[in-house]
This record gives structure tokens, C-alpha cells and sequence, in this order.
């Protein structure tokens, strides 16, 4: 049984330089006719979740009319539900959107605050203030929500080290329990890669970006936001339940433009064309563009991949049961380079390897540690 749902909402109100993710600027029409078929699906769905996420493009872009409609069929679930996330930006966060999330029975919200320096926030295209993201956080707390993430962002070109060490110190003082921590990467096809093959943005060197990166893992742990994955940081009970699906390879369930769902080692993709995803669910027409039914070696080695960006790492028993396959045998071509490199370190009982996680520097290296296991 799946355990997880996600709904995409594909629009934001303007598009961040940096921003590869699958949005367009909002428009009202499209985003009416998208909610009427997001919620018509909502409504065949039948079995029970334990966490839900609404994600994007800014679900906050929507207006109340249509995040109550979205809202509305997910109610049902409420009593198996025990994470429900809605993703927010600081700008469209409003008090009204807030109770209504509350009546909703969300009761997790993550913010897209980035930055709280007003010119990385102008740098990155974000229509928000550090005002208003610093008061979007507090008004969220008020209002009665106890469980916040924000997103931050770090690598930015011409930052420095010490001006991150400091939003880090700001960050640790608003009423959160859960911080992401991404550096900022240069996706093609977006204006920021543009600049930075016309030579108007000069990316940071590796080593500032590693040295923010682990600035963040330090600075973090000594306030309470122990590092469990390799991108996320919460206070003790407060890891996010949905995301921790994926990093386990468990069932989901992915509805909206370009959202993918994963039952019984099958990923299926939603077409990412939003036109033409409302007119096929109008026709009751197929939404999937692609379609993949793993074989059980790749999907073990695909759970490797995931699992392996957990701070605890990979479980030998946990993995066998889960995938069947014995982990040192199955990677056995790709383990010795990574141990003997310092990238990841094994858990042993006496001499016998029980488990293996990443070391310091397999964090710094994640993306290459994972495929190593694909
Ligand atoms: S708000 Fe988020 S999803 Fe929307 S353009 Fe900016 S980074 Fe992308």
C-alpha cells in the first residue's frame, strides 16, 4: 500500500533565476481548470495515507477559492494522515491561507524562505523580502503551527563565508524545528546558466561552496538540527516523514504535471504539458508519459542509491529484507573504491560489517556516491 501522496502544483507567480523545477507563471484560468482536475482525482483516490505533501511552483501562489477546493477532498484522509505538508512562499503566505491550512489539518509547513540577505534574495529572483520571510516564519508560529521547515539556500556567487555563518545563526532563532540546506546548483536552460555562459555570473569555487556546506552540518548540530540526510537538518522528532519514503524507495503516489508515482517497483511519470494534462483528464485519457517496471536488482540497487543519503545509511539486514539482495555482494564492485577514497564507512559488530553510511567527505560527494550504486 502506498503510504505517501504528493500533489504537484505547478505555478508560481514569477520564476526564480535559478529555478529548474517543473512551473509556469501562474495564471488564473489554468490554475482554476488544474485544481478541477488535481481534485477530481483526489476524489477517486481511495486508500488511506500517512503523510501527504503539497509541493511545487508555490502551492501559495493559488488563490483561497482554489486551495480550499484542493483542500477539500484530502479532508477524508485527515484521520490516517499524521504529516501533512503544504510548501509556502513568503510573499503568498497569507494569514487567511494559514487558518485555512490549519482547519485543513495540515500541520507542516515549509517555507521557502532561501535567504534572509536581501541582495542574495534580488540576486536569486525571489519575490520576497528577508522581511517578509523572517515574519512569514513567526506569523506561521503564532498561528499555530508547530512544525516548520525553511529552505535555505547557500553558494550563491560573490557570498561569503562569514555572511552565511551568520544567517545560520539567524535561521536557528526563528521558531523552526526542521532546516534544508541546498547549494545552489546551475541548471540548464535556466537564465542563471545562461549568465554563467555569457561570463556575467562566476560561480564560487568548490571548496567556498564545500566549506558553506560544512559550516552548515557544525553550526547546525550545536543548535539541535542533527543532520539526517544529506540536504536536511531537524530537531530531535522532527525529520520529515514524507520525504523519508523516498529515501527508503517505499510506495508513493504522485498526482499533477510531471509528479511520478512508485507502487511494487513500477514508476509511472505524469505527463508535464499542464494543457494537455487538464484536457486528458477531462477525456479520461492516460496522464503517463513513461512507464517502468524495475527488475529487482535495479530496484535494490535504486534503494541503495536513496538510502544512502540518510545520515544512518544503509542497514545490511534492513536491506535484505526489503530488497532481498545481500548489499555488500550486490555493490561489490563499487564498495572497495568508495571505502578506500574515505567516502563511506562500514558499521561493524566485532570484525563483521553490519551496516555502512557516509563518512564527512561521501557527503560532500553524495551525487557521486549514489550512482556509483546504480
Ligand atoms: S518559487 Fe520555487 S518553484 Fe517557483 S520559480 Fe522559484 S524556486 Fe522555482
Amino acid at each position: 500500500m502506498e503510504k505517501a501522496l504528493y500533489i504537484h502544483i505547478p505555478f508560481c507567480r514569477r520564476k526564480c533565476v535559478y529555478c529548474a523545477f517543473h512551473s509556469v507563471v501562474y495564471d488564473e484560468r489554468t490554475a482554476a481548470s488544474y485544481i478541477s482536475a488535481l481534485t477530481d482525482q483526489i476524489e477517486k483516490l481511495n486508500s488511506p495515507f500517512a503523510t501527504v505533501y503539497i509541493g511545487g511552483g508555490t502551492p501559495t501562489a493559488l488563490d483561497m477559492p482554489l486551495l480550499e477546493k484542493l483542500l477539500a477532498p484530502i479532508k477524508r484522509f485527515l484521520p490516517a494522515i499524521s504529516e501533512f505538508t503544504v510548501e509556502a512562499n513568503p510573499e503568498s503566505l497569507t494569514d487567511e491561507k494559514m487558518a485555512l491550512f490549519l482547519e485543513s489539518g495540515v500541520n507542516r509547513l515549509s517555507i521557502g524562505v532561501q535567504s534572509m540577505r536581501e541582495q542574495k534574495l534580488k540576486k536569486l529572483g525571489r519575490l520576497h523580502s528577508a522581511r517578509q520571510a523572517i515574519d512569514a516564519v513567526r506569523r506561521a508560529n503564532k498561528r499555530g503551527f508547530k512544525n516548520i521547515n525553511i529552505d535555505l539556500i547557500y553558494g550563491v556567487w560573490g557570498e561569503e563565508v562569514d555572511s552565511w555563518k551568520k544567517e545560520i545563526r539567524e535561521a536557528v532563532e526563528l521558531p523552526v524545528t526542521h532546516i534544508s540546506c541546498y547549494g545552489l546548483t546551475y541548471e540548464k536552460e535556466t537564465p542563471l546558466w545562461e549568465a554563467v555562459r555569457n561570463s556575467s555570473v562566476k560561480p564560487l569555487e568548490d571548496d567556498a561552496a564545500a566549506a558553506m556546506y560544512e559550516l552548515a552540518i557544525d553550526s547546525l548540530a550545536l543548535r539541535g538540527f542533527k543532520q539526517y540526510e544529506v540536504s536536511n537538518f531537524a530537531k530531535e522528532g522532527f525529520g520529515c516523514r514524507h520525504n523519508l519514503t523516498y529515501w527508503s524507495n517505499d510506495p508513493y503516489v504522485g498526482l499533477g504535471a510531471s509528479a511520478v508515482s512508485y507502487k511494487d517497483g513500477s514508476r509511472e511519470e505524469n505527463l508535464s504539458d499542464i494543457d494537455e494534462y487538464i484536457r486528458r483528464c477531462g477525456e479520461g485519457k492516460t496522464l503517463i508519459v513513461s512507464s517502468e517496471k524495475l527488475p529487482p536488482a535495479k530496484r535494490a540497487k535504486e534503494t541503495a542509491a536513496v538510502k544512502i543519503r540518510t545520515k544512518e545509511g544503509i542497514d545490511f539486514e534492513w536491506f535484505r529484507q526489503k530488497t532481498g539482495f545481500d548489499f555488500m555482494e550486490l555493490e561489490k564492485n563499487a564498495l572497495p573504491e568508495l571505502v578506500e577514497n574515505g567516502l563511506l564507512k562500514y558499521r561493524k559488530e566485532g570484525n563483521v560489517p553490519m551496516g555502512i553510511s557516509l563518512k564527512r567527505k561521501g557527503f560532500l560527494l553524495c551525487d557521486s556516491v549514489s550512482s556509483s550504486f546504480l
